[in-house]
């Protein structure tokens, strides 16, 4: 479909394209759809933008995963749909191996997704030949060289399952997800509040910045963190926003 680049919400619209043509390869699920729905309803009420809260996450999950010792970024359809190149770049910037870990698990999908992200010539893990036990869904198959070893792990667009058996298992998980409100943003030891398409070019900028920061110089940046604050400060974000325009419509 051709949008005017004048339409009021052409990049929202351009993203929409994008998983729909990502859904056309069999890269993304029909259910992926419905979630992002999810998402660009909190997109909306956090007002499209990259927040303080998003930005303090973003550099300290990007100091965690340079310090781990086995950091591992997990992809599904809707993360490769929107963000393949910058997840490869990031990816790239920190030593960080990519695994693809799917909920509807089926090896055509597998394969098809890491192709995709095989393009930008990075490892991609995807031999599904360990198990996370406590989980029934279908991500409890994990590669043994990814997740199933890994300190830290990046996770975006979880489910709260899933956030909640990576860290029964002792891992520190980093999740990008919009919904403050959701079992996985709960769960996160570093929950990103932001959209993967700015997320992730945002982390990649902290890589950057970050290079020659000694490991003291890290460790400082997460020790200082707070989760629980970032949390209440997007949920107060979404209220302070409603306010506004709310009061945008009195007499
Ligand atoms: P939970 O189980 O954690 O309570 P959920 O049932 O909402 O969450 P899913 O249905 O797997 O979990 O949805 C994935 C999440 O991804 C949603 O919470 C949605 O807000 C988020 N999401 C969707 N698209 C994006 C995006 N582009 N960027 C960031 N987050 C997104």
């Amino acid at each position: 479909m051709q949008i005017p680049k004048s339409h009021p919400r052409y990049h929202s619209l351009m993203i929409r394209e994008k998983l729909v043509s990502a859904f056309r390869k069999g890269i993304v699920v029909p259910e992926g759809l419905i979630a992002h729905g999810r998402g660009e309803c909190f997109d909306y009420i956090l007002g499209e933008s990259s927040r303080d809260f998003a930005l303090e996450a973003e550099k300290t999950a990007v100091a965690m995963l340079m310090l781990a010792k086995n950091p591992v970024i997990s992809v599904n359809g809707n993360a490769v749909a929107l963000a393949s190149e910058e997840i490869a770049r990031l990816a790239k910037a920190i030593g960080t191996p990519v695994e693809v870990n799917i909920f509807h698990r089926d090896e055509r999908r597998v394969e098809i997704i890491s192709k995709e992200m095989e393009r930008f010539g990075i490892p991609v893990y995807s031999r599904g030949d360990a198990e996370l036990e406590g989980l029934e869904s279908a991500r409890r198959i994990v590669d043994r060289r990814g997740i199933l070893k890994a300190d830290v792990v990046l996770v975006p667009l979880e489910d709260g399952d899933r956030c909640e058996i990576l860290k029964r298992h002792g891992k520190k998980v980093i999740s990008i997800d919009l919904n403050p409100l959701s079992r996985t943003s709960r769960m996160a030891d570093v929950s990103i509040i932001d959209n993967i398409t700015r997320a992730i070019p945002n982390m990649l900028k902290f890589a950057e910045d970050l290079k020659k920061a000694n490991k003291d110089e890290l460790k400082e940046i997460v020790e200082m963190y707070d989760n629980r604050r970032i949390l209440r400060n997007a949920i107060l974000a979404i209220k302070e926003y409603l306010e506004k325009r709310a009061g945008e419509l009195h007499d």
